[in-house]
């Protein structure tokens, strides 16, 4: 691997410059789930790309989500992979299956996945307790300038 691999910067700036993430990513410095809807086939492409992944087709405005969404498989990371990680292991990296609008959703709209990490909703720190089938919400944090997308426990009764 290329020495960029040991700096987590370098390596940010990198996907950041990719144009079609530009816009999913100033949503997400601004706190918001948000995503560009197929025109043709209503699915939510991710990630943002210059056409549908799915079919080809045009991708509209894009649409806020709501943020919240179901853990769909856990594993557990012993390791950090660098310095900003290093005494946060042991934690778990999630996949989690976004829930599109509900709007949406009624019309067949497949929910979202995600892979990130499980924080703790009030110290911000790694968690390394999840379970499939967990309600998760999708939250922000900024680490070197670089907003990075998490998900936390869905508190019972909660909206995000
Ligand atoms: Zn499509």
């Amino acid at each position: 691997m290329s020495p960029a691999r040991e700096d987590a910067t370098d390596r940010d700036d990198a996907s950041r410059g990719e144009p079609f993430a530009a816009a999913f990513r100033e949503a997400c410095a601004r706190g918001v789930l948000e995503l560009a809807p197929c025109a043709a086939c209503g699915q939510l492409p991710f990630p943002p790309g210059p056409a549908c992944r799915h079919c080809g087709g045009e991708l509209g405005a894009p649409v806020e989500l709501p943020g919240e969404g179901t853990v769909v498989a856990v594993t557990v990371n012993h390791r950090a992979p660098d310095a900003d990680f290093a005494g946060g292991q042991p934690y778990a990296i999630v996949l989690v299956d976004i829930d599109p609008p509900p709007r949406m959703a009624a019309r067949g709209t497949r929910p979202v996945r995600l892979l990130c990490n499980l924080v703790d909703p009030r110290t911000g720190a790694l968690r390394a307790e999840a379970a499939i089938g967990q309600r998760v919400r999708v939250t922000f944090a900024r680490r070197r300038g670089v907003v990075l997308l998490q998900v936390t426990e869905a508190q019972a009764g909660q909206r995000s």
